[in-house]
């Protein structure tokens, strides 16, 4: 593969230093090795040939076989083109050029047969073709197989590089290349029916029949994931044998007084036995990296609280990080007052704690009389040091950056353990795949009693009724959401769309308090407008996103999202997951535009029929693709699949994880001779990249 690596395209022929450098930058193709994995994105069938007296409506690229029967150069100067009329016995279609008109004028004939392939359009009442992909054919006899159809710029195109020229320089490279070597050895190519490599670049490119293609796929995708897990897997191979933990084996005073004495309720099944989980990872030895995926009001906060008390009752401290000072705040005040009472030291360190406050909790945390300490990243900053901290809980871990993330690690000589919570489900292939080193723990059941967030869907004409709906909830001491979309923070148009729902909510309710909160707003400014409607002296929270994760008020009954349409389900999802946490009955109202797209519909649809966080997740990921994916994006970890699907391929990531494990612990140091060619090519695909998945 490296061989491949070596060859730049450039020296193909046809292509030269100009092309090389456009499609370096157009398509990040430089070698041979990338010209052969740009796959096409389709097939065109070459055997289905149209009929133009059987194109209607809307259609993709076809192919179409007859004869040119007039050319004619129409119009002048910028505005000249080419207008060929091409016949198949059944129609006419206007075949239409703009450009390099005099080569083309030369290049094609009247009366000779040829296929045409491109989409048919209707101008003026007339099907024509612009810029259509033209082949010579002699019998149909020489129409066979699929024909491989690329992703394209339109600079590449107006360059003149259509699907059919990189078509011609991927059979150019192939046509050069021998041999290459398989990174897999033979065992591996048997155990799991894998095409030989080079056969399966080939096959990609030239499909006989689609068994053929979907053999070379299979290979290729195999390759992907393989490697992909093996990259993962060998720093947690590494940990599990050499990264020793802290071996927490008791459970002691704090932890049974706690749950004998101060639980205000029945655990759920989930939340045991998720804790059972935790506790085994604590008590092998080894150090725990773990997921708790939990919906939104699943109890993660508790099963949290319980784990902290199993490293208290070892010896050790404990510490839970939140994204933001509101979190953080929220969460210290559960917790100090479940755990105070035991006599378990909790302390807040944020950004705005005082000086004097401060240096107690510096003082506390190095003597070890400070059990819990809670707080945002300033609890990382390399000024904090604990007298020996065991026990690290990260919450919402997606707005955490992976490199802050990083340096709990630091914070110790053994690594204490840690316990990532997330709200976002995430959808397992995804799981084992960014966070193939984590073990996942999920808790797939809500406390007793909660009622559903009941999901409507609404269209701009019928906002009056809304507003009514909204009214009556006020009247009852409700309290109300109402989220404008802040896509990126940049955009003054959203903004501004915020701005005015604010004007309009005011003075469509004029006797309520109305706060509003915006990513660009200072801190301290957007924490005094959580706190007013927090405490209730605002009745209406206007706001972006911002509000997103953890915010509790469970007197607040309705959350209004306007412009839905423009939102992904698993963010829908989250922004929902803010009302229904108290007793009353809690409304979740989609308003979007009436003219979206039958997707749209069918997105917004599956919102108001479930309230299962995982069904959503799936289908944001089927939908999607994984690039998008809230949580994704955010950690930091860029996948890049060429070809893998983690949608659609969810057996060959179970398998590719299976090999990959298989081979590292067979081989943990991949240093057996026939695993070289594994060990190198992972080399050359990984140790560019700063390896992020270490750090979880
Ligand atoms: P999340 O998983 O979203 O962080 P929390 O931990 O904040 O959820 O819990 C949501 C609410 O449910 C809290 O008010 C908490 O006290 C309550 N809760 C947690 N576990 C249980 C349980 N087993 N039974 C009843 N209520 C519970
Ligand atoms: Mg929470």
């Amino acid at each position: 593969m490296n061989g491949l690596r070596r060859r730049e395209i450039m020296y193909i022929k046809g292509i030269g230093p100009k092309r090389a450098e456009l499609l370096e930058k157009e398509l990040g193709v430089k070698t041979f090795y990338d010209l052969l994995h740009h796959f096409p994105h389709s097939y065109l069938d070459r055997s289905s040939i149209y009929r133009i007296a059987d194109l209607s409506g809307e259609m993709p690229a076809v192919q179409l076989k007859g004869r040119f029967v007039t050319f004619n150069t129409i119009g002048e100067g910028a505005k000249t083109r080419l207008v060929g009329l091409f016949s198949d016995g059944t129609g006419t279609i206007e075949v239409v050029w703009f450009r390099r008109i005099k080569t083309l004028k030369d290049m094609y004939v009247t009366g000779r047969d040829y296929i045409l392939f491109g989409k048919p359009e209707v101008f003026n009442g007339r099907w024509s073709m612009v810029h259509p992909e033209i082949d010579i054919t002699t019998s149909v006899g020489a129409l066979q197989g699929l024909r491989g159809v690329y992703p394209l710029t339109e600079k590449l195109r107006s360059a003149g590089i259509s699907s059919r020229v990189i078509h011609s320089y991927v059979q150019s490279a192939l046509a050069t290349v021998k041999s290459v070597n398989d990174p897999l050895p033979a065992a591996m190519l048997e155990r799991y029916r894998l095409m030989p490599l080079l056969k399966a670049l080939v096959t990609i490119h030239n499909p006989a029949n689609p068994a053929e293609l979907q053999q070379a796929k299979y290979r290729l995708k195999f390759d992907e994931l393989f490697f992909l897990q093996l990259n993962i897997q060998r720093y947690s191979a590494r940990r599990n044998t050499q990264l020793a933990g802290f071996r927490f084996p008791r459970i002691g005073r704090f932890f049974n007084q706690f749950y004998n004495e101060c639980l205000p309720f029945q655990l759920t099944g989930a939340q045991k036995r998720v804790i059972k989980e935790i506790r085994a990872d604590m008590g092998s030895g080894r150090q725990m990296n773990r997921l708790l995926q939990g919906d939104v009001g699943s109890g993660k906060t508790l099963v949290a609280l319980l784990c902290m008390l199993i490293a208290l009752d070892n010896g050790t401290q404990a510490c839970l990080m939140a994204p933001t000072e509101i979190l953080a705040t929220q969460h210290f005040e559960t917790i100090s007052k479940l755990a105070s009472p035991i006599g378990i030291n909790v302390k807040l360190l944020t950004g705005s704690t005082r000086k004097k406050e401060r240096d107690v909790i510096h003082r506390e945390l190095e003597d070890g009389s400070l059990h819990i300490l809670i707080g945002t990243h300033a609890v990382i900053e390399d000024n904090v040091k604990f007298k020996n901290l065991g026990f690290v809980v990260i919450d919402e871990q997606h707005r955490f950056g992976v490199m802050q993330r990083s340096r709990l690690w630091q914070k110790n000589s053994t690594p204490p353990h840690v316990l990532v919570m997330t709200a976002t489900p995430i959808p397992r292939t995804l799981a084992m795949t960014v966070y193939g080193d984590l073990d996942v723990s999920v808790i797939d059941e809500l406390p007793p009693g909660r009622k559903p967030v009941t999901t409507l869907l609404r269209y701009d004409n019928s906002r009056l009724d809304v507003y009514k709906s909204i009214g009556r909830q006020l009247k009852q001491g409700r309290q109300v959401y109402i989220v404008y979309p802040l896509i990126k923070e940049n955009e003054k148009l959203d903004l501004k769309c915020l701005e005015e729902g604010y004007q309009s909510i005011r003075d469509n309710f004029p006797s309520y308090n109305v706060a509003y909160v915006h990513g660009r707003m200072k801190p301290a400014e957007k924490d005094w407008q959580m706190e007013l409607f927090a405490s209730n002296k605002a009745q209406i929270l206007v706001a972006t996103t911002v509000i997103e994760v953890g915010v509790n008020v469970p007197n607040a009954t309705v959350m209004v999202i306007e412009n839905a349409e423009r939102f992904g389900l698993s963010q829908l999802h989250q922004l929902r997951g803010r009302v229904g946490r108290g007793a009353d009955r809690s409304y979740c109202v989609l308003m979007s535009k009436p003219q979206i797209s039958r997707e749209t519909r069918q997105r917004l649809e599956l919102m108001t029929t479930t309230t299962d966080g995982f069904i959503i997740a799936e289908a944001d990921l089927k939908m999607r693709g994984p690039g998008d994916l809230e949580g994704t994006m955010q950690s930091g970890i860029a996948l890049n699949l060429r070809i893998a699907n983690l949608a659609t391929d969810g057996t060959i990531v179970q398998l590719a994880r299976d090999a990959a494990e298989d081979l590292l612990d067979s081989d943990p140091g991949l240093e057996h001779p026939a695993n070289a060619a594994i060990a190198r090519e992972l080399n050359t695909l990984f140790n560019k990249q700063i390896d992020l998945s270490r750090i979880s």
